[in-house]
């Protein structure tokens, strides 16, 4: 979209999305106020997040330690609430919780102790990433762990269990996948009711994800354009 304004551009995009979220809502009897967007302003500079604020946006997704620090920092205006959507690094645990109020990818119990490490003026919420093929490539702890994992973030006075969060995995249908999702996610809210949240779906199916009952999903390119 080269000589088009950027304002424009964020606010066509957010614009169309929030289209089809309010669809895919209708479509599976969802009120839209009960999806949480998060833009995912991963590689996109700062100024891009200055102006998605500008425009409305609450809550923005970034996966890199070492971008998001600073990016948060370089910030004008307070106020976002920030997510950690990407793997986290067990000796990244302190930086993360000086930018992240929300960190999506919480899959081991080697990484809460780290947090439980970091002592924090109030707890990061924290969803446990599961991995739905059982592939750890992507992340997200074996269906079989996440009991472990939750009972661990439960505990925990760095984190404070949220939900959970999962990336369709290739080669399975996504509405399969987060169908899957909403039945783990119902399990363990029988033991941790405060666990609701579900973080499900991207740029690619996302509508998928709302009609499996995802609370929160994840959307980078579908607003900000293509990444680098
Ligand atoms: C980059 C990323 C997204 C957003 O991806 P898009 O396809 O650009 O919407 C969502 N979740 C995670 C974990 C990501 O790393």
């Amino acid at each position: 979209m080269a000589g088009t304004n950027r304002v424009d551009e964020l606010r066509l995009g957010l614009e169309a999305t929030r289209e089809r979220i309010d669809h895919a809502c209708q479509q599976s009897g969802r009120s839209s106020n009960d999806v949480t967007v998060v833009v995912v302003t991963k590689t996109h500079p700062v100024s891009d997040v200055e102006i998605l604020q500008e425009l409305g946006v609450t809550d923005v997704g970034e996966n890199k330690d070492q971008e998001a620090g600073p990016k948060r920092e370089q910030m004008t205006h307070q106020g976002l609430r920030w997510h950690a959507v990407g793997q986290v690094q067990s000796n990244k645990a302190k930086t993360v919780t000086q930018w992240a109020d929300v960190v999506h990818s919480v899959d081991r119990v080697g990484l809460v102790q780290a947090f439980d490490r970091v002592v924090v003026p109030t707890p990061i919420q924290a969803l446990v990433q599961v991995s739905l093929d059982g592939d750890p490539d992507r992340g997200g702890c074996m269906i079989a762990d996440l009991a472990v994992v939750a009972e661990a973030v439960a505990g925990s006075s760095t984190l404070s269990l949220a939900g959970v969060m999962a990336v369709a995995p290739l080669g399975i249908e996504p509405s399969r996948a987060f169908g899957d999702l909403w039945t783990i996610s119902q399990r363990l809210q029988a033991d941790f009711p405060q666990a609701a949240w579900i973080s499900a779906g991207m740029t690619q199916d996302f509508e998928a994800a709302i009609a499996a009952g995802a609370t929160h999903v994840r959307i980078g390119s579908a607003i900000l354009g293509n990444r680098a």
